[in-house]
């Protein structure tokens, strides 16, 4: 996907604090933090949304979650605690049209969700 930001960050053609990657995932700081930690985790393959997950991709979507997990970890936030947050589509405010999962804390969390 050419114009998409978050393909140019796993491909290395555009910038980013990159805290992990492998062949599958890349997890970089969110350039607009919402809480002392803030990292995006996202697929390296380009998928819009939850909604384009496949059947073939259950691979990528538990190394997501294994990865926030690590990070979580590396930074220091596992004891404390953490959020996990995917936005998909219009209605959850999703702006960045390619598959990410927040990881968010190092710092009590607002009870809300919604
Ligand atoms: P969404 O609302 O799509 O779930 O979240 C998109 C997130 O991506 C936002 O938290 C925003 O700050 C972050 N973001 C958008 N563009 C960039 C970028 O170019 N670099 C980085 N590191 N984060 C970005
Ligand atoms: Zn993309």
């Amino acid at each position: 996907m050419e114009d998409c930001i978050f393909c140019k960050i796993a491909a290395g053609q555009a910038p980013a604090e990159v805290l992990y990657q492998d062949d599958d995932v890349i997890a970089f700081a969110d350039i607009s933090p919402m809480a002392p930690v803030h990292a995006l985790i996202v697929p390296k393959k380009h998928l819009a949304s939850v909604e384009e997950i496949g059947a073939d991709d259950s691979e990528v979507v538990s190394c997501l979650i294994m990865t926030a997990k690590r990070l979580a970890r590396e930074l220091g936030i596992s004891n404390s605690g953490y959020r996990l947050v995917i936005n998909s589509g219009p209605d959850a405010t999703q702006a960045v049209p390619h598959l990410h999962m927040h990881l968010l804390g190092g710092r009590p969390l607002e009870p809300k969700l919604g």
